[in-house]
């Protein structure tokens, strides 16, 4: 008999899922971590970048508060960035607080410090042999850059500047990579007041893959009339750091261009952290980019008893994702038969503002797998709670199979998208008809009105819309 049933090697969120999911099963678990529990998510990725993103949208709310009617005196609201950072800190130190306190409750062992896994398949830290019947990796990912992008003091990737020590903010800032993580600082510094660029290699420069790209249009329109600088197409060199300033020489359609800003982030991706804890050697195959090789029904790799889930797994990098896989794990470890996570279907949610959710295939998808769709969308300000709310930009979209078919794909970009998609998502999962949506009643006055009315134009008729 093991000492433990399973070992998990990562505190972040898969990890994190992984031991509680476990232990409330009744397994017996230990959770390695070198680092803070909680991982990037908790740390220095979502949790704080979204305290970010609410600092900025109380700031812009702020500057137009003179639309509901509040008379400000005009300039005289400053950011504090110190304090900023402390309000989003304490919310992740207590929730950090919250899960040690948690996993503590469920009889799991903490075991702190850098694990690495022996030929045996065995998680060893410092002299401890870890004696599990059963290993599940959780070991994450790193932010990435490339050769002449090296972090420094004025050069940061999303691990800095979710906890920045920036006494003020920067004058101006380059974002490169407009992806998720582009996307969402590039949101918080132009509602800031920093002067911000976004420098992004393919043609389309806000969220060019993944979402729907007329949806995501909206938010590159919303923050370009906000004051961002979006270039698309820009192949970015080497950067220079001049001491007080950085050099970033880019190429834009065969004609160079340079800029000079006070910092610059990296956000061209993450890449998995797979290295040096001996997880090949052990028999864990890895792919020619470092993510673990699994079978995603089961989330087994190619190692007997050893399992592999969140960001180190070339699936969605997304912490939800990660707590879906590391129930599969754990599943089958139980011998229970889990339902792989469909991960074409998965909820997508980038926080800028406006915000963009979505599920399930885009137009741009559904016409590259050649299948026959209906589409429906409609803008907000046929939606009175947007009015009210004072957000009216962004678009709903949907897709359908003709004649009543199960709804394939959900796109909303406005006020909220990241609570109200959800609807969307089940719609998507449960592979439900417009028809049988738009029978539900969407409560009035409400957001989610906007996806009960767009069901019900499937059928050729309509409300408002
Ligand atoms: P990403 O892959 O989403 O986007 C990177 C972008 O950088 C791409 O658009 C790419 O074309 C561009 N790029 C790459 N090299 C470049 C170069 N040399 N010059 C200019 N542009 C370049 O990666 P990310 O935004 O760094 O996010 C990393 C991971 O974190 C993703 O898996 C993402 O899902 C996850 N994440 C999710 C959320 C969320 O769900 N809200 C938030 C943050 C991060």
């Amino acid at each position: 008999m093991s000492e433990f049933d399973i070992c998990v090697l990562g505190g972040g969120p898969g990890g994190y899922a992984a031991a509680l999911y476990a232990a409330s099963a009744g397994l017996k678990v230990a959770i390695v971590e070198k680092d803070t529990f909680g991982g990037t998510c908790l740390n220095r990725g979502c949790i704080p970048a979204k305290g970010l993103l609410q600092a900025a949208e109380v700031y812009r709310n702020v500057q137009h508060a003179d639309g509901f009617g509040f008379r400000l005196p005009k300039g005289e609201t400053t950011v504090d960035w110190p304090a900023v950072n402390k309000r989003k800190s304490g919310v992740v130190n207590q929730l950090v607080k919250g899960l040690e306190g948690l996993i503590k409750k469920r009889k799991i062992e903490m075991v702190r410090g850098f694990g690495t896994m022996n030929a045996d398949g065995k998680i060893v830290v410092d002299d401890r042999v870890i004696d599990a019947e059963h290993v599940i990796i959780v070991s994450g990912s790193v932010p990435k850059w490339f050769p002449g992008m090296e972090p420094g003091p004025r050069v940061i990737t999303s691990d800095q500047a979710t906890n920045s020590t920036w006494e003020t903010l920067p004058k101006s800032i380059a974002v490169i990579g407009g992806g998720v993580i582009g996307v969402e600082f590039a949101s918080v510094f132009v509602d800031l007041g920093v002067d911000t660029t976004l420098l992004e290699y393919l043609p389309n420069p806000v969220l060019p893959i993944g979402a729907d790209q007329e949806v995501a249009a909206h938010v590159a329109k919303s923050l370009k009339k906000r004051g961002l600088k979006a270039i698309g197409g820009a192949k970015v060199g080497r950067l220079t750091d001049n001491g007080s300033s950085v050099t970033v020489p880019y190429e834009v359609k065969g004609k160079e261009q340079t800029l000079e800003v006070e910092q610059v982030l990296v956000a061209v991706g993450r890449r998995p952290l797979s290295e040096d804890q001996g997880f090949a050697e052990a028999g864990v195959q890895l792919d020619d980019r470092g993510f673990i090789e699994v079978d995603t029904a089961t989330m087994r790799t190619t190692r007997d008893k050893v399992y592999a889930v969140g960001d180190v797994v070339n699936t969605p990098g997304l912490a939800h994702v990660a707590y879906a896989e590391a129930i599969v794990a754990v599943r089958h470890i139980l011998g229970e038969d889990p339902v792989p996570v469909d991960y074409g279907k998965v909820p997508w949610i980038v926080y800028a503002h406006p915000e963009i959710a979505w599920s399930g295939m885009t137009e741009e998808q559904a016409k590259e797998a050649g299948i026959d769709y209906e589409v429906r969308k409609h803008p907000w300000p046929g939606n009175g709670r947007s009015m009210i709310v004072g957000e009216t930009e962004g678009m709903i979209k949907i897709l359908a199979r003709p004649n009543d078919g199960p709804i394939i794909g959900f796109h909303l970009c406005g006020p909220w998208a990241s609570e109200l998609m959800n609807g969307g998502y089940y719609a998507v999962n449960w592979e439900a008809t417009p028809s049988e949506v738009a029978h539900l009643i969407h409560a009035h006055p409400s957001l989610s009105e906007i996806i009960g009315e767009t069901m019900i134009t499937f059928s050729g008729r309509s409300l408002h819309g």
